[in-house]
């Protein structure tokens, strides 16, 4: 659920019609619903209220400070996978305790500022960095927290660019491997076994791989008590889906809190998700433009002006993202497009054969779900500076990052004088 809809037909977020902030800041934007943002974490607390458990958001999926300081206002914590994101966390006043460390490929320097920062737990993908942590925790004089990312070899049923958990992946380590890896890991003097973690993909819409996930880890849980090794907490990943389209369902974290928890009655453990998407995703559309209206030899193209550099997701993943008119209007023709952006690549879409109103030139048009995976993965690329993103709170709304002037995108650069 979230709080972009509709009052006499234009298009709000929260109190504000999307017309007013595209008069203030122009066009493209990303704009994102503090309430919405807030009210997706406050859903997962509640559904996991009889247990023990801590949300910790994915600060990948969109790690503006604005978003984080509204999620961890409302109690969240963070699942990060770099220093720049240790950094962000720090910045919104995050608790240590509240912050997980993920990712295959840890570098020295990043190890040693989460040690400084003392982290939740490290979720150790190799043998190597269980190595690297214990020589870096001797030499600061601390014992770092680690959980092993076991690789259950589930398969999610989801786009392969975003399934994570399968044998082929590059990911944590496989389940055989990893009860002779934790006890070599008990015995390092420097780290302290404290968890047990998987992440088997993104863009989930079904629940069975997520019970399938637990029940294996859970199994190697009950393996390693048997051998004197106590965990404290299981971290489940995130991938919760999301609806893109209309008559697509995702479960909701009510369902989704139910089926885990069946599995975790009555045991002693702390329950750790790191949902990026199903926060983030819904809380945000990216409003446009649209430059020009062109009839093709075959099909008409709606052409906006923001492109694939500012949202990828269709043209990496061929994802499915609704696009609206932000001012609707009754009895208007509807025919087959394509929305496309003005980079020079085909693969610059939003949406193709979509049957959508009449756009005009001018016109603005929302296009949905984005607020994870969007503003993060955008680039420059044809030289297109970084669009501004906006934060609605109630009948009030920010710039909470400036759009990027052409100026800035060359001060880095220099001729070879
Ligand atoms: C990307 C990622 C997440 C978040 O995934 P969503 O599909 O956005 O919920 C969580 N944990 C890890 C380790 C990830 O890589």
């Amino acid at each position: 659920m979230d709080y972009f809809h509709f009052v006499d037909n234009q298009l709000y977020c929260e109190e504000v019609p999307l017309t007013h902030i595209a008069k203030a800041v122009g066009t493209p934007f990303y704009c994102y619903s503090e309430k919405t943002l807030q009210r997706h974490v406050s859903v997962f607390q509640e559904a996991f209220s009889s247990i023990s458990h801590l949300i910790c958001y994915s600060v990948k999926a969109n790690s503006n400070l604005a978003v984080l300081d509204a999620l961890v206002k409302q109690g969240a914590g963070f699942d990060i996978v770099s220093v720049g994101e240790l950094e962000r966390v720090k910045r919104v006043g995050c608790p240590p305790e509240r912050v997980v460390y993920s990712g295959v490929g840890k570098g020295r320097d990043e190890i040693r500022a989460a040690l400084a920062f003392g982290l939740l737990m490290f979720n150790v993908e190799s043998r190597g960095e269980l190595l690297r942590l214990n020589k870096i925790a001797g030499e600061m004089g601390k014992k770092a927290p680690v959980a092993i990312r076991v690789n259950p070899d589930v398969d999610p049923q989801t786009h392969p660019y975003i399934s994570t958990g399968m044998r082929a992946n590059k990911f944590g380590i496989a389940h055989d491997q990893a009860l002779s890896l934790y006890q070599e890991a008990a015995g390092m003097k420097h780290l302290q076994v404290v968890g047990m973690d998987c992440h088997i993909g993104s863009q989930l819409t079904s629940l069975a791989p997520f019970v399938d996930a637990l029940k294996r880890i859970l199994a190697l849980e009950k393996e390693l008590r048997d051998a004197g090794i106590k965990l404290k907490y299981m971290d489940l990943g995130g991938g919760l889906g999301i609806p893109y389209e209309e008559e697509q369902t995702a479960p909701h974290p009510d369902h989704y809190a139910g089926a885990l928890m069946a599995e975790l009655v009555g045991r002693d453990i702390t329950l750790i998700l790191e949902p990026g998407r199903a926060i983030a995703g819904n809380a945000g559309v990216l409003v446009t433009a649209v430059e020009y209206v062109k009839e093709g030899e075959d099909k008409r193209f709606i052409i906006t002006d923001a492109g694939m550099n500012d949202l990828m997701r269709p043209a990496l993943y061929q994802a499915y993202h609704s696009v609206l008119p932000v001012v609707r209007r009754f009895g208007r023709e509807e025919s087959v497009a394509d929305v496309v952006g003005p980079i020079c690549e085909s693969g610059d879409y939003f949406a193709r054969d979509r049957l959508l109103p009449e756009f005009q030139e001018g016109e603005l048009m929302a296009i949905r779900s984005a607020g994870a995976y969007g503003f993060v993965m955008s680039s420059n690329y044809n030289s297109r500076p970084r669009v501004p993103e906006v934060m609605v709170r109630g009948g009030q709304f920010a710039v909470v990052r400036r759009r990027e002037t052409i100026a800035q995108l060359m001060e880095n650069e220099s001729l070879f004088a």
